[in-house]
């Protein structure tokens, strides 16, 4: 029988997964087998997600994290839309964000019959505060900003937005899922310690190095993620939280064990290189003629013709688009300076050819 074969990441330019670091490959190999949705029977497990969401309270600037290791950014942006609902116990509640924000807010208001208010972003490719401000009402249980966009890599005002939502009365949530690793070394205010931030997403799985499915949802008030849980009779445990039921001991672990080994030191040099990639990247593709976005975190997007685009697919790139149409270049952690001159270099005899 023809197997497949494993991911190979060397032309994977454009996801925001990436090769998981050996410790939490390993991590994730011993704890296969167990459930952190019931950690009164799986108490190991257990503890390595108190150690894990420590972790991501030190990195996210909160002291006394609450919540969980989700399945990924996905389910941390849904959950805490519901938690703010919850809280909130509104008629008829509405979340407002940006148009950066990611596709996951859209299945969110879908599950959870919220209305979504979409507003417009700057030229900057940031939220935009007054546009916001105009579109929050009484209704509002929850204001999003994004640290770290999906397609353009960009970080929101984040303590501006707070402000919003807070005089709104609404809860204010940060979707750092893929920026979190990133951002405490950059100048950037986008966490619990810049603003008083509700709520945060941010994903092992993608910068963190851990291995698929691990997300990270944080809240800064236990009420909050209080009005989360459920009784579970049949489990040892007495209520859960999460949205899923069984979850994955794998992930849970893998990413206590990538961030034991990386935070800080570890993650500050793979930040430094790989804001070094982009940065030079950005420099070839304009120097090529291209139109690009200058890198503000390790995501180049730049115009490419469609039959370019096309071929370096065809070559096995495996790159994606923006909405409105650019190529993004995600310099995540596996991505070296080699694959990205062989990239050009293609990109050249296409150039030629
Ligand atoms: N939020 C942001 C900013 C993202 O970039 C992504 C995925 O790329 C998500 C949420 C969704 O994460 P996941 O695919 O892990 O559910």
């Amino acid at each position: 029988m023809q197997r497949a074969a494993p991911q190979e990441f060397d032309r994977v330019l454009s996801s925001m997964c990436t090769r998981p670091h050996p410790a939490a490959r390993k991590a994730a190999e011993r704890f296969f087998a167990t459930n952190p949705g019931d950690p009164a029977t799986y108490q190991a497990v257990a503890a390595l997600e108190e150690d894990a969401l420590s972790y991501l309270g030190e990195i996210t600037g909160l002291s006394a994290p609450h919540g969980y290791v989700t399945s990924g950014g996905t389910e941390a942006n849904i959950q805490a839309i519901r938690a703010a609902r919850n809280h909130a116990r509104d008629g008829d509640p509405n979340v407002v964000a940006p148009e950066s924000i990611h596709f996951s807010f859209q299945k969110a208001a879908d599950v959870l019959d919220v209305e979504l208010r979409i507003v417009p972003v700057d030229d900057g490719y940031r939220a935009n505060v007054a546009a916001v401000r105009e579109a929050v009402d009484d209704h509002t249980v929850l204001v999003a900003g994004v640290a770290g966009t999906t397609e353009f890599g960009r970080v929101d005002p984040i303590p501006e937005l707070t402000a919003v939502a807070h005089d709104a009365g609404a809860l204010m949530h940060v979707d750092a899922a893929w920026g979190g690793f990133i951002l405490p070394f950059t100048d950037h205010e986008w966490s619990f310690a810049h603003a008083p931030v509700d709520s945060m997403t941010i994903d092992p799985h993608k910068y963190g190095q851990a291995v698929v499915p691990a997300g990270g949802l944080l809240f800064r008030d236990k009420s909050v993620v209080d009005s989360l849980a459920v009784d579970t009779p049949y489990l040892e445990s007495a209520s859960q939280a999460s949205l899923t039921g069984t979850r994955s001991g794998a992930g849970v672990a893998s990413a206590a064990a990538a961030m034991r080994e990386l935070w800080p030191d570890g993650y500050r040099d793979v930040y430094e290189r790989q804001q070094a990639n982009a940065d030079w990247l950005y420099d070839e593709l304009r120097a090529r003629g291209y139109d690009a976005v200058e890198p503000e975190l390790p995501l180049v997007a730049a115009s490419v013709p469609d039959g370019q685009f096309e071929s370096l697919r065809d070559l096995g790139w495996r790159i994606s688009r923006t909405a409105s149409g650019e190529l993004r270049i995600v310099c995540m952690p596996h991505v070296s300076r080699e694959s990205l001159r062989a990239f050009l270099s293609d990109l050249d005899d296409l150039r030629s050819g």
